[in-house]
């Protein structure tokens, strides 16, 4: 295991020091920002989302923690090309990975299975989640600004 936890500290290092698709934005169909005051993490969410409901692009902003910011950066290299439900799904089994002892199938995640240990930190799990929470209200429209509070 300890070769295993090694390997994931390693790919949320390098998400933290150069997050994938940071940059605003210039014209995206939806946008939201979110804030986890518990720990002070920010993150703005912007998606190109195409008529047949695929998500051709997504991109964030923001600051905060290492989790916040790996999620953040492996969220948009996981989502881009997705249909909205197949997000939908994705964050699901996501959440239920680092918030329950469901049988989830870790592999299905890809390299977001690397902050599955979050499950060991209640306190982290909305640092993990925040730009999930966020994208889902964008790509809804339920409301552009989330907190986790
Ligand atoms: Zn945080």
């Amino acid at each position: 295991m300890d070769n295993l936890r090694e390997l994931y500290q390693h790919v949320i290092v390098d998400h933290n020091k150069n997050p994938r698709n940071f940059h605003i934005m210039d014209h995206p169909s939806h946008q939201a920002e979110g804030f986890n005051p518990l720990c002070g993490d920010k993150v703005q969410v912007y998606l190109l989302i195409d008529a047949n409901n695929l998500i051709t692009d997504v991109s964030f902003q923001g600051n905060g923690c290492a989790i916040s910011m790996a999620s953040a950066s492996l969220m948009t290299e996981a989502l881009k090309g997705k249909a909205i439900q197949e997000a939908d799904m994705f964050f699901e089994n996501f959440h239920d990975l680092i918030t329950s002892d469901k049988n989830i199938d870790v592999a299905s995640l890809g390299k977001l299975a690397v902050l599955s240990g979050v499950k060991e930190y209640p306190t982290r799990v909305k640092c993990a989640t925040l730009a999930w929470h966020t994208v889902h209200a964008a790509m809804h429209n339920n409301s552009n600004k989330v907190s986790t509070e």
